[in-house]
C-alpha cells in the first residue's frame, strides 16, 4: 500500500493498520501535495495503477453513490467533496477508535 506525505491512502491500495498520521488537507481529491503523490505514485508503479482502473476506489464509488442519489444538491457541494469528507470521516473515527484502545491498553 502506498501513503501520500499527508498520510491519506493512495486509491486502488490496500487499507493497512499501520497507517501513518493523517493531515487535515482533504486527500488527493483537494490537496495539490498529495494529489501529486497520488499521480507520482501511478508513474513508478504503473502494474499497481493498471488494478487502480479495473476496480473504482471507495472514494470513487462513494462519490458515485452521492451522485446517483444527488445528494450533492442538498447543501450544494460537489459530490468529490463529500465523498473526500465521508473518507476522512472513517480514517478519522479509526484513529480515535485506536487511540481508545491504546488508552485502555488493548
Ligand atoms: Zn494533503
Amino acid at each position: 500500500m502506498a501513503w501520500t506525505r499527508h498520510g491519506h491512502q493512495i486509491p486502488g491500495t490496500n487499507l493497512d493498520p499501520a497507517q501513518p498520521r493523517v493531515a487535515r488537507c482533504g486527500g488527493p481529491s483537494l490537496c495539490k501535495e498529495c494529489w501529486a503523490d497520488v499521480q507520482a505514485w501511478g508513474v513508478f508503479n504503473p502494474k499497481d495503477k493498471e488494478s487502480e482502473e479495473k476496480s473504482p476506489s471507495f472514494e470513487e464509488e462513494l462519490r458515485a453513490l452521492i451522485n446517483k442519489h444527488s445528494l450533492e444538491n442538498m447543501s450544494g457541494t460537489p459530490d468529490f467533496i463529500l465523498a473526500g469528507f465521508l473518507q476522512n470521516v472513517l480514517t478519522d473515527w479509526n484513529h480515535a477508535t485506536r487511540a481508545r484502545d491504546r488508552w485502555k491498553g488493548n
